[in-house]
């Protein structure tokens, strides 16, 4: 498990910025150290353990990148076209022919192996057959064109994908093209995701007229896996202390990191923070940071403990700022910037100055082509439909307090966050 010192989230200041908090978690989160080994099929999403060394160079050998003929650059026609008799035919697969004669021309498929004192292709497109069976190529193509030399994409030897990648399909791709079959990865880290609240019915379970169910834990627990996390789905402790830390006492020991959800606001019912300190260290960060509130940053018995307010709107966005950094760390993947692509506001909107406010919006085509962000049009932390409706997030910075139509802001889609 990770092991982490009970200070480590300590933080001096009474207001921490979003950069502040990111920052704390990815240089005060160990990574766990567990390596396994996955067949290529299961790679996709897993953190690679160690840097890959191409074993082979990308393309493995020198190979024609169209279906055409392949000449000698010797005999590039130069200002006029010129007819070459045929030597030769090689198809995709088949071997390489030792040479071409000079003044003679090869028939050639696309990634079939070039003859070795051949070194151009025209393509079959811009070439025509003479009365006699030579083919006419055209003056002025560029030596090596329409020639894909080895090692072009990836020389052998260079490191081609760095330890801490988190794997997607085109890494998969690139190490199958490497002739790999399985890969070594982080093992998964264990993450327990527990709900508090006394208003709160499990799906499936009787709901009492003044309950809810709750939404957050499968919301969350949803989002870990998406970043490849292994989920224990702890349930609903109850608002009372002694319960609550004997739940999460029990658990710490065999996961790398703890999730709350609820409970860590400041009112007598808001026991996380309490129960934490009875059976570890807490500190609650005050974020700058809109929707969210305090979140709560503990250590029990070395496991790290995140304690996200309940309103759901503020849970997602704490924990794309908060538990997502935390859970790269902690799998030993290299720090995912989120960064908001530029886009135009079609709203007006206030803020104040000195925290980053997040506002709930869905795209459209503007008129001019670009695209526009427009604000779902209520405002509650509770609402979920805010979340269903929109299509990401539009992000203002700190020093904005303003929006007003056709002012460029950055926007993070749902998908990149996750
Ligand atoms: P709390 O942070 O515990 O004060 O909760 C703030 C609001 O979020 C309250 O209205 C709760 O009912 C709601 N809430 C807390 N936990 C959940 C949850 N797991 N699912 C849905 N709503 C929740
Ligand atoms: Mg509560």
């Amino acid at each position: 498990m990770a092991q982490l010192s009970d200070d480590c989230f300590a933080f001096g200041g009474p207001m921490m910025s979003v950069d502040e908090a990111v920052g704390l978690i990815t240089t005060r989160v160990n990574a766990i150290v567990d390596l396994e080994t996955v067949a290529l099929v299961d790679a996709d999403g897993r953190v690679l353990a160690r840097d890959l060394a191409a074993p082979l160079p990308l393309p493995p050998f020198t190979n024609s990148a169209v279906d055409g003929y392949a000449v000698r650059n010797a005999d590039l026609p130069a200002s006029a076209e010129q007819a070459f008799p045929l030597d030769g035919r090689i198809q995709a697969g088949g071997l390489a022919q030792a040479s071409i004669k000079p003044g003679h021309t090869a028939r050639i498929f696309t990634g079939a192996p070039m003859p070795p004192d051949a070194e151009t292709v025209f393509m079959q497109e811009d070439v025509r057959v003479d009365a006699s069976g030579r083919i006419v190529l055209p003056p002025g193509l560029k030596p090596g064109a329409n020639v894909r030399p080895a090692g072009e994409d990836i020389p052998q030897g260079q490191v081609a994908l760095r330890a801490g990648q988190r794997l997607r399909p085109q890494h998969v791709a690139l190490a199958a093209a490497f002739g790999l079959t399985r890969l070594d990865v982080v093992r998964r880290i264990r993450v327990a995701v527990f709900s508090t609240g006394d208003e709160l019915a499990s799906p499936g379970e009787p709901r009492a007229a003044s309950q809810l169910f709750d939404s957050n834990r499968f919301m969350l627990m949803a989002m870990l896996r998406r970043l490849g996390c292994e989920v224990s789905d702890l349930g609903i402790l109850r608002d009372e202390r002694a319960s609550l830390a004997r739940g999460l006492k029990q658990v710490a020991g065999d996961h790398d990191l703890i999730l709350t959800t609820g409970g860590v606001s400041t009112g007598e019912e808001d026991h996380v923070k309490a129960a934490v300190e009875s059976i570890g260290s807490l500190v609650l960060w005050r974020m700058a940071i809109k929707p969210g509130r305090p979140v709560a940053m503990g250590i029990i018995d070395g496991t790290p403990l995140i304690g996200l307010p309940g309103n759901p709107v503020a849970s997602f966005v704490t924990f794309v700022h908060v538990v997502r950094p935390t859970a790269l760390a902690l799998s030993g993947a290299l720090p995912e910037p989120l960064l908001a692509i530029p886009l135009r506001a079609a709203f007006t909107y206030r803020k104040k100055a000195g925290r980053r406010e997040y506002v709930r919006a869905s795209l459209r085509r503007a008129q001019g082509g670009g695209l526009e962000a427009i604000k779902f049009p209520r405002e509650g932390a509770g609402l979920l439909s805010s979340l269903v409706e929109t299509d990401g997030l539009v992000e203002l910075g700190e020093d904005i307090t303003n929006v007003e139509p056709g002012q460029d802001v950055g926007f993070l889609p749902y998908a990149s966050l996750i």
